[in-house]
């Protein structure tokens, strides 16, 4: 078994297009991954000058890491939603997640990116009886307040779904997509570059400061390989926002998610597992999320541990997540297991995606797992309200809560207890 993310091993990643950092650029964003190569390509196509700014190289935070579900709703159920919010913002919130599917659709169209994008569907499956019973509720829901259809399967015809005879039912929507996040990250920032972005990897921000110039309000990014002067900033940082932004990285939560991929599966074993190639997910707080990749192995990940990802973690993951994958799916008891990977994802304390401006700085971030799709689309809108067009974002002026009492500097010490919460919950409930 090998300490590699397997989508990385399908995919030349560009590198970035400059080495030298400009004195001056329009907007500087930091970060490459799908929020930051997304908005620089959507800038840079409007005539701005944009520079990324990325620590390591193209795509190596989450969006080369995930599991290429391209997903419809959000993190948090409509219920939730709709008593946090309301009714009318959650509409505009739902109809933004199935927007960033067709955002991702034709960005991949129009760019031509080879990175196997497929509406397969997604199915969520019951781990529970009381949660397969919720099912019904949210069906009714969604139809109703978000004029969206999602179609309830029953336990006795969950096998036309799922190779697995564990769980007490399901529910599909067929609008969500599949991808190889990899190629698909690559293809963004091709595409961002080809429209005129500098992309400059290895280039660490430390400190972003006011700063002006000949009499324009602006910024001054100091970086591991010297300073460049912008406009405009924009945060796209993630899970793995960190010191050079402090106010933001105390909202933001970094958690650890990690990922096996087997042998190639043979084509009857591929599709007994999953007949209809679905992304699947079930219905736990601690959840398991699971497909076949486009060359036919089991992809199955989890949050194994709850701390954002080191060389133990990762090892202990994969044994853990092995047995997950059995405990799923008996039938692949003797398969190998040939890759293993971590990666941090970003949850704001309310579990909610966030975009505006801090301090003075744009950002978009705490996707909480479901950032594939709305990574891509915030990073298009918040590049318009740069620009100085007013793009409807429903996740723009929704309160951004930190930490109960401010107990929180950015290093998430309560993981340990968060995460033996969580597994009791789904003990319990
Ligand atoms: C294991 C895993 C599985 C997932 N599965 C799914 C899934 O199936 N479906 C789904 O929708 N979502 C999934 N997600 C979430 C999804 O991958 C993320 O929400 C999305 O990739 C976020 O993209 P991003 O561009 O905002 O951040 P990232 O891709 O994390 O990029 C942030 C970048 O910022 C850089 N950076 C940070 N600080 C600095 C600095 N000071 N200077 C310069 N650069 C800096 C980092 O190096 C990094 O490359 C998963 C995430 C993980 C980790």
């Amino acid at each position: 078994m090998l300490e590699l993310n397997y989508w990385l091993t399908t995919v030349d990643m560009p590198e970035g297009n400059s080495e030298a950092l400009p004195e001056t650029a329009d907007v500087a964003v930091v970060g490459a991954g799908f929020t930051g190569l997304s908005a620089a390509r959507t800038l840079a196509k409007n005539g701005a000058r944009v520079v990324v700014l990325e620590g390591e190289s193209v795509g190596w935070g989450a969006s080369s890491r995930n599991g290429g579900m391209v997903l419809t709703g959000l993190k948090l159920g409509v219920n939730n939603l709709i008593s946090m919010y309301g009714r009318e913002r959650p509409q505009k919130m739902y109809a933004a997640s199935l927007a960033s599917i067709d955002c991702v659709e034709k960005i991949v169209s129009e760019e031509g990116i080879q990175c196997d994008f497929a509406r397969c569907g997604h199915l969520e499956v019951a781990c529970k009886q009381a949660h397969f019973d919720d099912y019904a509720r949210q069906v009714e829901v969604v139809a109703r307040e978000f004029n969206h259809k999602l179609r309830i399967v029953p336990r006795t015809e969950l096998r036309a779904e799922i190779g697995s005879n564990i769980y007490h039912g399901g529910m599909v929507d067929e609008i969500s997509a599949g991808v190889n996040p990899a190629r698909y990250v690559a293809g963004l920032a091709t595409a961002a570059t080809g429209a005129g972005a500098c992309v400059i990897e290895r280039t660490r921000v430390r400190n972003i400061e006011r700063d002006f110039r000949q009499g324009t309000e602006g910024w001054k990014v100091s970086t591991s390989h010297g300073a460049v002067w912008a406009r405009d900033v924009f945060i796209a940082t993630s899970g793995y926002t960190g010191e050079a932004t402090p106010s933001l990285r105390k909202k933001i939560i970094p958690i650890g998610s990690y990922i096996i991929t087997t042998e190639i599966l043979s084509p009857d074993a591929a599709r007994d597992v999953s007949p209809r190639n679905r992304m699947i997910y079930d219905s736990k707080n601690y959840i398991y999320y699971y497909r076949l990749t486009p060359d036919n192995r089991m992809l199955f990940g989890g949050r194994a541990a709850f701390f954002p990802e080191s060389g133990n973690s990762i090892r202990k993951s994969a044994e853990i997540l092995r047995q997950g994958m059995i405990e799923v799916y008996p039938q692949l008891r003797d398969t190998k297991v040939e890759f293993v990977w971590g990666g941090t994802l970003d949850f704001a304390f309310d579990i909610m995606p966030h975009a505006g401006q801090m301090d003075g700085l744009y950002y978009a971030l705490g996707y909480a797992g479901h950032g594939v799709a709305m990574a891509t689309l915030q990073g298009q809108w918040m590049a318009q309200r740069i620009a100085g067009q007013e793009p409807d974002n429903p996740f723009e002026g929704i309160p951004f809560p930190g930490a109960p009492l401010g107990l929180y500097n950015g290093t998430p010490w309560f993981l340990p207890f968060a995460g033996a919460y969580y597994k009791f919950l789904d003990w319990v409930s």
